[in-house]
């Protein structure tokens, strides 16, 4: 059991590059003496109290089966392994795809190479159309998401924000509770993430299993059009060769490592060996200030860990609202033992061995390309993004090939496109492999997608509808464009633009909660109503995201939505507020729903 300890201030070590001895100075100074970019100095400790903690989800997989008792009734997970009941499967047959398989030219309808969450998404909906579907998986069901990403990381953040949120003692006092010493076992809330993986793992493949989904084992590469082979090495008893009318490819991605940076998985390591939490370093480095980054800076920072980002763009979270962004900094970093960097890359990492010998991180800047520092620490994370996991398809076959980056590249129907351009008949490309949005519902919604395209149903997955998050301590999320976005379409299409706020102060429910830090904010069209991004850091904000991207996916502008109504007191009621101070300029009056 690891007591957490009081708020580390300890010296930082730094290598200078104009000393040739060690220096041990606070970063500020280092960095001042060295010519170095500024840091922000360290701020005392404040833990705050995280938010109710978005709670591991129950996966239990003792689910009752709803619906008509005599339907085929299957249990489907979604990503995050919640389910939902399916009723019927192979009920909505469309004869030509069924007669494909039936009729014995192929062996199935549709072959899913690689069966993350994308391809465990297509596969649900295409049994749901009655095709006959087989699934090939070189390593883990589930894939990234489910086995190294949003459901590990999720469990971490759930424990870990406990931790934060018991230790906060102001925050509890105001609330009239006192809470004596807290402690966590850092075995057991990695055991918690496994034991998390495992399960969901376990229901998504019986819930393959479930509904008729042959789950072949091994990696797969294209033989020929219509044609896969698949095989283990070192395995002489799986693999095989399987003909399908149409093939989804969905092989995901893994981490992205920058060149010079070797991981060792001990004290240089990514997401994929931070999830173990094997050890807590006193200081970690974490390169790339995204939103695997903060997350891993939201549970590092909870259990005591010190955390210093290395960003390479001028501005700490970089892929986010420059607003929103800003008021992460003072709710997610300052208040935290987190200092940062930016604008500059690592260059250079050389691992060290844990208590023995730190790892040294050169540190160069991203413009001039000039060395300016050497940080050490006991831990560096590579959180740089992901690459494309499409290595060994063998796409040649079907006369196509990835990009420059590795992606497959696809229309906007999922359908590969070829060496020339062109969509290569029944090949469709869904998820992280084709990098339009590396998100994991946005693999599953566009592995539904794939289907509607194949069945002859033409479908156009709107990816600016698609919302992100970052689970944090409070949570941030998003959909369609930053602020900054819109001012610039608004320029060049001159349209006006309205953009109101909220602060979470003004929710009754988040008050109750004593968690009033948070901003919501939406840019919309005024002329038409049309809401063009909606962003939100405050407790509970990825669940509240939704009604906005729900919205921007069924077309419906800030006048359909403004007259609907939020029971009160709930946090739902923050994006009601923002719906309901939009001012749509000369619209057409709008008689609210049974008011005639
Ligand atoms: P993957 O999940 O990567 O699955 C691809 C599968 O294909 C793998 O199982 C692989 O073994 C298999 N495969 C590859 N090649 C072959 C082959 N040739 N033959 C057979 N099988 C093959 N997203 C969110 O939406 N929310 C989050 O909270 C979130 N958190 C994350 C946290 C972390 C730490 C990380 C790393 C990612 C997170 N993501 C999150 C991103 C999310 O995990 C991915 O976007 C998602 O998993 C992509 O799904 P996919 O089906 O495209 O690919």
């Amino acid at each position: 059991v690891e007591t957490l300890r009081p708020p580390l201030l300890r010296p930082r070590h730094f290598l200078c590059q104009h000393s040739s001895a060690m220096q041990t100075s606070r970063i500020s100074q280092v960095s001042k003496a060295c010519g170095g970019l500024p840091t922000p100095l360290r701020v005392p400790h404040v833990v705050r109290l995280g938010g109710a903690a978005a709670a591991a989800r129950n996966a239990s997989s003792a689910a009752p089966c709803f619906g008509a008792p005599s339907a085929p009734c299957a249990l489907r997970f979604g990503p995050s392994g919640t389910r939902r009941a399916v009723q019927g499967v192979r009920r909505a047959a469309s004869p030509s795809v069924v007669a494909s398989a039936a009729a014995g030219k192929y062996d199935y309808d549709l072959v899913i190479i690689g069966c993350g969450v994308g391809g465990h998404g297509a596969a649900l909906h295409a049994v749901e159309q009655g095709m006959k579907v087989a699934v090939i998986e070189g390593h883990d069901i589930g894939g990234t998401c489910v086995n190294r990403g949003c459901v590990p990381s999720k469990a971490l953040l759930a424990a870990s924000g406990r931790v934060r949120e018991f230790k906060a003692e102001q925050h509890l006092k105001s609330m009239g509770i006192q809470v004596g010493s807290v402690s966590f076992d850092r075995q057991g809330i990695a055991d918690h993430a496994s034991d998390l993986a495992m399960n969901v793992q376990g229901n998504l493949k019986r819930s393959l299993e479930a509904i008729g989904v042959d789950i072949l084992t091994g990696s797969a590469k294209f033989t020929a059009p219509h044609t896969v082979k698949y095989s283990l090495p070192g395995r002489v008893d799986v693999g095989g060769e399987v003909t399908a009318k149409d093939i989804i490819i969905a092989t995901g991605s893994v981490p992205f490592v920058p060149p010079g940076i070797p991981i060792d998985g001990k004290t240089v390591f990514t997401s994929d060996h931070a999830l173990k939490l094997e050890w807590l370093p006193q200081w970690v480095a974490i390169i790339g200030s995204g939103y695997i980054g903060l997350e891993f800076a939201d549970v590092y920072t909870a259990l005591g860990t010190e955390v210093t980002f290395i960003e390479a763009m001028d501005n700490i979270m970089p892929g986010f609202d420059k607003e929103i962004a800003r008021v992460a900094e003072r709710l997610l970093i300052k208040p935290r033992p987190i200092d940062y960097q930016t604008g500059v890359i690592a260059t250079k990492v050389t691992p060290g061995v844990p208590g023995v010998k730190p790892v040294t991180i050169e540190l160069t800047d991203f413009k001039t390309k000039k060395v300016v520092d050497t940080l050490e620490v006991d831990a560096c994370m590579v959180a740089t993004g992901r690459a494309p996991f499409t290595q060994g398809l063998n796409l040649g076959a079907i006369n196509a090939e990835t990009d420059r980056r590795g992606f497959v590249p696809v229309s906007e129907k999922m359908e590969v496109l070829g060496k020339d351009g062109k969509v290569v008949p029944n090949v469709y490309c869904i998820g992280d492999a084709n990098g339009k949005y590396m998100l994991a519902h946005a693999a599953s919604a566009q592995g539904i997608s794939a289907i509607e395209n194949m069945l002859g149903r033409p479908h156009v997955l709107n990816h600016n509808s698609i919302p992100a998050a970052c689970f944090t301590h409070p949570e941030v999320s998003f959909v369609g464009v930053t602020q900054e976005k819109a001012e610039e379409m608004a320029k060049e299409q001159g349209f006006p633009l309205g953009i109101v706020k909220t602060s979470f102060k003004a929710n009754s429910k988040a008050l109750a909660e004593k968690e009033g830090d948070g901003l919501a904010k939406m840019m919309y069209n005024k002329g038409t109503g049309e809401i063009l991004g909606v962003h939100i850091i405050g407790l509970h904000a990825a669940d509240l995201i939704h009604e906005a991207s729900n919205a921007i996916a069924t077309k419906q502008t800030v006048l359909d939505i403004k007259f609907n109504v939020h029971a009160h007191p709930t946090l739902s009621e923050v994006l009601d507020e923002l719906f309901k101070q939009a001012h749509v300029e000369k619209a057409p009056a709008k008689v609210p729903v049974g008011a005639k």
